[in-house]
């Protein structure tokens, strides 16, 4: 389903312009107006879905292997030095637009971007307690 108030599924569906790099029936792929490094793109599914959790198990699939694929292009035609993964699910992840993307960055040395964390030092019982409570 698209949702009418929604800027991806608008500009996935072709109703709103954009930078497209490839489409397909099930995707858009376009430039990111905000873009953290030259090429970052965009992988849209036309369908809505407003994030990991709620997106079929097959458009996640078929996400995976169109990353594959744009990233193969980007490597060879950017000549980036490296590429960076990105997917954002929720406001504490810092996600802005409710539509699921995955975002393609392409790094460069002395990109002076970093998409980083800091290393958390944790006992191997929190380890422990942290492993049965999503495994078990
Ligand atoms: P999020 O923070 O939700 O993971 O990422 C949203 C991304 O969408 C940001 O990188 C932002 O620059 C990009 N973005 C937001 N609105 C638009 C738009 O209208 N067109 C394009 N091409 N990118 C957008
Ligand atoms: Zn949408």
């Amino acid at each position: 389903m698209k949702k009418d108030d929604c800027i991806f599924c608008r500009i996935a569906n072709g109703e709103i312009p954009s930078k497209t790099l490839y489409e397909d029936s099930e995707f858009r792929v376009i430039l990111d107006l905000g873009p953290a490094a030259k090429g970052h793109a965009l992988i849209l599914p036309k369908e809505h879905a407003e994030n990991l959790y709620d997106l079929p198990e097959g458009t996640a699939a078929a996400a995976m292997v169109l990353a594959q694929r744009m990233a193969r292009i980007m490597q060879k035609k950017l000549q980036c030095d490296g590429l960076n993964l990105v997917q954002n699910n929720g406001e504490a992840a810092g996600q802005t637009v409710h539509h699921f993307h995955l975002h393609l960055i392409p790094r460069y040395i002395d990109d002076g971007q970093s998409i980083n964390w800091k290393p958390g030092k944790p006992t191997q019982e929190e380890l422990e307690a942290i492993r049965k409570l999503i495994a078990e």
